[in-house]
């Protein structure tokens, strides 16, 4: 399976990033090594002194398809969850800035704790999913899929004419602001409406 993932998608986040809004999706890879599931705890890399949760709502792919059509594209996910796009800032701006591809900021081990699962119908509305993150119980992002940059089935629709969608795989849909960094023994919790998706520990 693969992870496709959606950078810079809300307007607030890209403005805290000082980056302007992006023409097309912005798309990236995680490898499947970036999975960290049942909410076990997230060991700190060595190689960064500043990781940074982004929460982010996560689609589920449930048929294979390619070169879908933005109207077609609902058909192609059923459940979602909460996923955390674990991002080496330290690692992303200094070979962002020196122009050279920032793939290892995002994909190493641990880098996506994903949630559980619910059906895709029981959150409701895509346009207008409430969803939040908070640390050690303060919130500290919240989003809205009313204000993606780009919506799902546009999200889907775009991605599929370059890669083929497979059963299993996930899509990342691009976090909100209030990003910020993590330490040991933070706990962070994310919510889709009032259920709780996720809950682990920074070690
Ligand atoms: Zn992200």
């Amino acid at each position: 399976m693969k992870i496709i993932c959606i950078g810079l998608n809300y307007t607030d986040h890209a403005k805290e990033m000082g980056k302007p809004l992006p023409e097309k999706p912005l798309v990236f890879l995680k490898p499947d090594s970036s999975l960290l599931k049942n909410n076990k705890p997230f060991f700190i890399p060595l190689f960064s002194d500043n990781i940074h949760y982004e929460i982010e709502i996560v689609l589920r792919i449930c048929k294979l398809g390619r070169s879908i059509a933005d109207r077609f594209a609902h058909r192609y996910y059923d459940h979602i969850t909460l996923g955390i796009d674990m991002t080496a800032r330290d690692i992303q701006s200094s070979l962002s800035s020196a122009g050279m591809p920032w793939e290892i900021s995002k994909s190493f081990d641990g880098a996506a704790p994903l949630g559980e699962f619910i059906p895709a119908k029981e959150a409701g509305d895509p346009g207008n999913i409430s969803f939040r993150l908070e640390k050690n119980g303060k919130t500290v992002q919240k989003g809205n899929t009313g204000n993606l940059v780009f919506g799902f089935d546009h999200i889907i629709s775009y991605v599929s004419h370059f890669f083929t969608l497979k059963t299993g795989d996930l899509i990342f849909t691009g976090t909100p602001s209030g990003v910020g960094p993590v330490h040991r023994n933070d706990r962070l919790t994310g919510y889709i409406g009032d259920r709780k998706l996720i809950d682990f520990l920074i070690k």
